[in-house]
């Protein structure tokens, strides 16, 4: 589909300008929000790969997003739309009713004596409170870390120890379609694992499952604000840091992705009017749980700077109450773009395929849908666009570079979308694709995806508490470049298409999960002598973990139970969100001769890709074992022989 904008040498020119003068590009960008103290400069690369956006400045990135509308006369506009089928709710806040509701509950923070600097966890639902919690913690300069709410109580514990949180904001439970999920049971379980447990907890009771208060830990949100009064904005530095996100890694650590205030902000607002076309006073739906980068991004952060309406929805694309509950909420709100993962879109048309729930004439001046979060299929992509009849955006980026680094910037550009394809590169961002040996390759030839450094306002800083983790995951491997974990080529057009992950990490429905985290998981059942997990592709979900268990040798214990016990255990220190349903009992896993277990090799297999052989297996016999178990399991494995 082609839509109309500047011109391709405009768009060169702009981009250009990024690239050459990213001083004066971003300098000029600051400019439409409102600093407490100009920056010294707006580029700090003396000590690489640690670059600064806008040293020296002071700005609050709440007092921008909220109280900045209202000074400016907007007060009476919509802020937040609640949208809760599982509740049957729908809640407006104006900007000035969100802006006191921060204000009050900022007040209840510092009268906890949470002050800047300071870790808060939030754990919660999509309700309203979980982002006024967000945008309080920004306002006294607190450092917010929003935990989604699908994790174990052990994922919570972990978080809570690497960040040593002042206070734990949570909720009695959270809804999911038709399930409760105990969310306050869930705290008090990873209060009792964590090394370093907060003082106090507030809590919202929700009125469908209360839950239990520790006399003298717990206090009641309501309770909270009828102890304390308003708080206006603290001036924050544009460096400080505004909140840590985690997002897995290879290992069961994950990690703790820092976001600052100003170059954040800035990056934002920009993104708002360039990349998704939206104005102030418009309605902009980001799907996505507060929980994730997007949510961040997107439900919170930019529609807020930009004077937008953002819908904060409780419920599922499915189910709450059918397939048509998003088509609901376009037209009811006059949503004007949405973004969400491909995965909606799929359970979407696989509960409706004909479009039966779909009216376009209701969805009015609906403009744009955006997708990431996960590789998008043609087929996905096609029917959407044929159903919503605008431009369908697959666009590209990462928790850690907090807002697109790929996408046809839909307020500029002309959209020229090529199914497969993530468009090109964002103003700001340098994408190239290298070899192993740091060369670049030849236009449409699959390399390591890398961004070249320094990377623009708005992406990851650091890793919270582990500089030098930053630096070995992210920027060592190939220096003087960021390393994003993508594999993919750049195209004659200069469109990059993400192609897969060169790590083990895993996109389940857009959530991204570590296998090596589960690994750890089902290492330690006592009947497992080794394992591995891989992704394999599932039509709905995207991706799914299956698991490969060698049996320790003695192990008298029906394999059956034992499969049980695995998925059980997954789900209990994971998440429901790992969707982690499939193990296999092997004999043995492939290995190189130096014992390294060819998880890529399986996956390849499981995928039904055609495969070579590594010359480097110990045993290529074993393959036949292992295809026999995943046609067992309805899994179709596809093997070439040949070696490589
Ligand atoms: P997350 O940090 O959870 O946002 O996940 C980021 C990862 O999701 C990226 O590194 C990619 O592997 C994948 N991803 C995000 N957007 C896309 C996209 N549009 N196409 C393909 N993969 C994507």
């Amino acid at each position: 589909m082609e839509t109309q904008g500047l011109s391709d040498t405009q768009i060169d020119v702009i981009y250009r300008t990024s690239i050459n003068d990213p001083e004066g590009f971003w300098g000029t960008a600051a400019a439409e929000l409102e600093w407490q103290k100009p920056y010294d400069r707006v580029l700090d690369d003396t000590h690489p790969p640690f670059y600064r956006w806008f040293p020296g400045g002071e700005l609050n990135i709440c007092y921008n997003a909220l109280d900045r509308h209202v000074a400016a006369g907007h007060g009476d506009r919509t802020a937040l739309i609640y949208d809760s089928p599982v509740t049957d709710t729908i809640k407006s806040f104006t900007y000035t009713e969100l802006t006191n509701a921060v204000a009050h509950f900022a007040g209840a923070l510092a009268h906890f004596g949470v002050t800047r600097g300071d870790r808060i966890i939030i754990y919660m639902p999509m309700v309203p409170e979980a982002v006024i919690a967000m945008l309080a913690c920004a306002r006294i300069g607190a450092i917010h870390s929003v935990v989604f709410g699908g994790f174990a109580a052990s994922e919570l514990a972990k978080r809570i120890d690497d960040t040593k949180p002042k206070l734990v904001v949570s909720a009695s439970c959270g809804i999911d379609g038709s399930k409760l999920i105990p969310y306050k049971n869930l705290l008090d379980v990873a209060l009792e694992l964590s090394a370093t447990p907060p003082v106090h907890c507030i809590i919202l009771q929700r009125p469908m499952l209360e839950a239990r208060l520790v006399p003298g830990r717990d206090i009641e949100w309501q309770n909270a604000l009828a102890a304390s009064t308003a708080v206006p904005c603290t001036s924050t530095l544009a460096t400080d840091p505004l909140y840590i996100l985690y997002s897995s890694g290879t290992t069961g650590a994950p990690k703790g992705v820092v976001r600052d205030h100003g170059g954040y902000a800035v990056a934002l607002q920009w993104s708002m009017s360039n990349i998704y076309n939206i104005t102030p006073g418009e309605v902009f739906w980001a799907a996505s749980d507060i929980g994730w980068a997007v949510g961040h991004s997107y439900t919170v952060y930019g529609p807020l700077l930009q004077g937008c309406t953002s819908i904060l929805y409780e419920g599922k694309p499915v189910g709450t109450p059918d397939a048509g509950a998003f088509w609901r909420v376009i037209s009811q709100h006059a949503v004007k773009v949405l973004f969400t993962a491909p995965t909606t879109f799929r359970v979407i048309r696989q509960q409706d395929p004909d479009a039966t729930l779909f009216n376009r004439a209701s969805l009015g001046d609906f403009r744009a849908l955006f997708l990431a979060g996960e590789r998008c299929d043609p087929s996905t992509l096609t029917w959407a666009q044929e159903l919503l009849k605008v431009p369908v955006i697959d666009h590209w980026w990462q928790t850690e570079t907090g807002w697109p680094v790929a996408a046809h910037c839909f307020g500029i550009s002309q959209i020229r979308v090529k199914p497969g394809s993530v468009g090109p590169a964002v103003p700001g961002w340098r994408i190239e694709a290298l070899d192993f040996n740091h060369n670049p390759v030849s236009a449409g030839t699959i390399g390591n995806l890398v961004i070249k450094l320094p990377l623009p306002p708005g992406s990851l800083t650091t890793l919270w508490n582990a500089d030098q983790r930053f630096v070995d995951s992210y920027m060592t491997e190939f220096p003087g470049y960021y390393q994003t974990g993508d594999a993919g080529f750049i195209d004659d057009d200069g469109h990059t298409h993400v192609m897969a992950r060169t790590d083990d990490v895993i996109n389940v429905a857009a959530h991204r999960l570590s296998t090596g985290a589960m690994e750890e998981v089902v290492a330690e059942h006592p009947a497992v002598a080794e394992c591995a997990v891989v992704g394999i592709a599932d039509e709905l979900r995207g991706q799914i973990p299956i698991g490969l268990i060698v049996l320790k040798a003695n192990c008298a214990v029906d394999g059956i139970l034992i499969e049980e016990e695995i998925i059980a255990l997954v789900r209990s220190r994971i998440g429901a969100v790992a969707s982690f349903k499939h193990v296999l009992i092997v004999d043995r896993l492939p290995k190189t001769r130096s014992g390294k277990i060819l998880r890529k090799l399986l996956r390849s297999i499981a995928e039904g890709e055609k495969t070579a052989i590594p010359a480097t297996i110990d045993d290529p016999a074993i393959l036949d074992e292992i295809i026999h178990a995943m046609h067992a399991a309805g899994i179709s494995p596809m093997r070439e022989s040949g070696t490589i």
